[in-house]
């Protein structure tokens, strides 16, 4: 089975993203880029160099429903006429745009967003929009833990692998242990656990940082000699990519706690001192981060957690 990496461009601060074709029967392609001509025009290049056209697809498969993962899945799949399209049925939230709900609302409220704040996000995420089309309910088959995509010579083992977002899901082949891991493993960044509605219950927060480490060690006990990342070069090294992972999670996990004082933090106070320079959509991001660590540090028994109105106030032991 040929799994062949390519990179397209993106419009984003992230840079290009990797998306993979898995060059067997049924032609299937794992992520797709964000809806952009030049994107496309990449995408082409990249198909006929391995001798494929994008009519040819069969399969279209996210790892996750982020604009520079999804954005042309409908493209390809209206191009390529019966490609059937697979996307775990947890990315919900994302699926349909992000910050839409008032889920998404009411989890930045409850971390202390200002309102004129959660507005200028709002704007930020419906520019996002356009880089990706969302899909109804009945467009696609969601994907299963520990199910199997099939193949002509063999088949890809179904991860599920929430952190990122809620329905991440990477990829194994056992064969050679080779893992196909969307943005839940990057080489030279640690990613971001994302602030996200549960899907179980979208009152609350998806516990994102907690699922997160779960998945890193799942995917560790499949000792891969090969990871292929969402952006950047591919990982021989996964053990120790997951030693430093747990490192920069420890060292943030105490940058955060030591700095909240006496009278509390809301986790937007707590993401303006750790990220003052964030601007734009970093600024979500910065927020999702801070609540990642603050509800692990919580729920680890480290800090103590109020409400105060509708907001959460992380508090130090007393
Ligand atoms: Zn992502
Ligand atoms: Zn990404």
């Amino acid at each position: 089975m040929r799994v062949i990496p390519i990179s397209l461009p993106t419009p984003f601060y992230i840079g290009p993203v990797n998306v993979y074709l898995i060059a067997e029967d049924p032609l299937t392609i794992i992520d797709t880029g964000p809806k952009t001509k030049e994107t496309i025009d990449a995408l082409r290049v990249g198909l006929r160099k391995a001798g494929f056209l994008v009519s040819d697809l069969r399969r279209i498969v996210l790892t996750h429903a982020h604009e520079d993962h999804c954005g042309l899945a409908r493209s390809l799949r209206d191009e390529a006429k019966n490609a059937e399209v697979f996307v775990h049925n947890w990315e919900t939230g994302h699926r349909h745009s992000r910050l839409e709900y008032e889920e998404h609302r009411t989890l930045l409220v409850r971390a202390g967003v200002p309102d004129s704040e959660i507005e200028r996000m709002r704007g930020l995420y419906e520019y996002m929009r356009k880089y990706a089309d969302s899909f109804g309910d009945d467009e696609y088959t969601s994907l299963w833990d520990d199910g199997e995509l099939e193949f002509e010579s063999g088949s890809l083992r179904i991860l599920h692998t929430p952190g990122h977002t809620p329905g991440s899901c990477s990829f194994l082949r056992e064969a050679d242990r080779t893992i196909i891991a969307g943005d839940c493993v990057l080489k030279r960044i640690t990613p971001n656990p994302v602030l996200s509605p549960d899907p179980i219950d979208p009152s609350r927060r998806f516990p994102s940082l907690a699922e997160y480490l779960v998945s890193l060690a799942r995917l560790r006990s499949f000792s891969p000699t090969l990871v292929y990342g969402g952006h950047g070069e591919p990982i021989h090294d996964y053990e120790e990519l997951f030693h430093r992972y747990f490192r920069a999670f420890q060292d943030r996990q105490g940058q955060v706690i030591g700095l909240i004082p006496k009278n509390g933090v809301t986790a937007w106070e707590a993401a303006l001192k750790m990220f003052p320079q964030a601007d734009d959509v970093h600024r979500f991001l910065s927020v999702s981060e801070a609540v990642a660590h603050l509800d692990l540090a919580h729920s680890e028994g480290k800090i103590a957690l109020e409400l105060n109105h509708q907001t959460e106030v992380y508090k130090p032991l007393s």
